[in-house]
């Protein structure tokens, strides 16, 4: 496995790779990996015969009162687990090699970026889109792979993709779960051991909406009520945002139908936390 700083060294190997009539798999990430991450590490694997990681903290998808600085960072520990998982390559470049000094260009996907992480984190896909497409024009993927964990972003990159005819496939990767249900996330390392035990509500909420659509409750309201009032009633949660939407227009849903989002975020602490479930009928 290559380690590379450059943007330079990345097109060489990659046009090397090409040459020998590679396939690209391509896997972005912030860093610090865990088993989600992983996860699309190995799908590449295996839908590819070249596989590149990216470790880049984007500093542009942070807002001014963020944890960028804090973000949890350990290259070493991520080079191993990035080639156990079989990575060929990371490029994991440093801000000044991605955003020159006078960089003032920038991608924006409009409407699903509205609502849900859009909403409270202004900006942030501004700053996602941007550093994708910089890094999609580097890499030149034939297959990119997303978690289903981020899914508004996820959703944003593909109408991205389309919307800009780039001609590269987005593979969706299922949520990668610790065993007791929470979603991992690079940010569980901040809980501490309460805000942990506390950050449970949120699959637990998820899990018992999908329990009360299974016994037949078509009312959004009232599965969001009872989402509200679960995790209201966990001293240590603050919620962000509950909301059940329609996964394909990113628009409220106001019945139960095939492909509702259900989609929340909250604060435990300062650590903000996501997780959703699409319900498929
Ligand atoms: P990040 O490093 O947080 O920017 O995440 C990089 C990629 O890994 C994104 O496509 C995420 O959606 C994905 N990812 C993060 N956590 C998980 C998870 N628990 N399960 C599946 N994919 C994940």
């Amino acid at each position: 496995m290559d380690v590379v700083n450059t943007i330079g060294e990345v097109r060489n190997i990659i046009k090397n790779a090409k040459k020998l009539g590679k396939t690209v798999g391509f896997v972005p990430t912030m860093g610090y990996l865990h088993e989600g991450h992983l996860s699309l590490i190995r799908r590449a694997r295996a839908e590819n015969s070249f596989v590149v990681l990216s470790i880049f903290v984007n500093p542009t998808q942070f807002g001014k009162n963020e944890d960028l600085d804090k973000y949890p960072r350990n290259m070493e520990r991520d080079k191993t687990f990035a080639s156990q998982a079989g990575t060929d390559l990371i490029f994991a470049p440093s801000v000044e090699e991605m955003y020159r000094k006078d960089y003032s260009t920038y991608v924006n996907v409009e409407g699903i970026t509205d609502g849900l992480c859009g909403a409270s984190r202004l900006g942030h896909f501004k700053g996602v889109t941007t550093v994708v497409t910089k890094l999609f024009n580097i890499v030149t993927p034939n297959n990119a792979y997303f978690g289903q964990k981020d899914a508004q972003q996820a959703s944003v990159i593909r109408r991205m993709t389309k919307d800009l005819d780039m001609d590269i496939e987005i593979v969706i990767c299922p949520i990668v779960r610790e065993y007791d249900g929470l979603a991992m996330s690079s940010r569980n390392v901040y809980l501490t051991l309460d805000e942990r035990r506390a950050a449970l509500v949120l699959s637990k909420s998820l899990n018992q909406a999908q329990a009360l659509i299974a016994s037949g409750e078509k009312d959004t309201d009232k599965i969001k009520e009872m989402i509200v009032d679960n995790i209201s009633k966990e001293p240590l949660a603050i919620i962000d945002y509950v909301e059940i939407l329609d996964y394909n227009t990113f628009k409220t849903a106001h019945t139960i139908k095939d492909n509702v989002l259900i989609a929340l975020a909250a604060k435990f602490g300062q650590t903000r936390l996501i997780d959703n479930i699409v319900i498929c009928l």
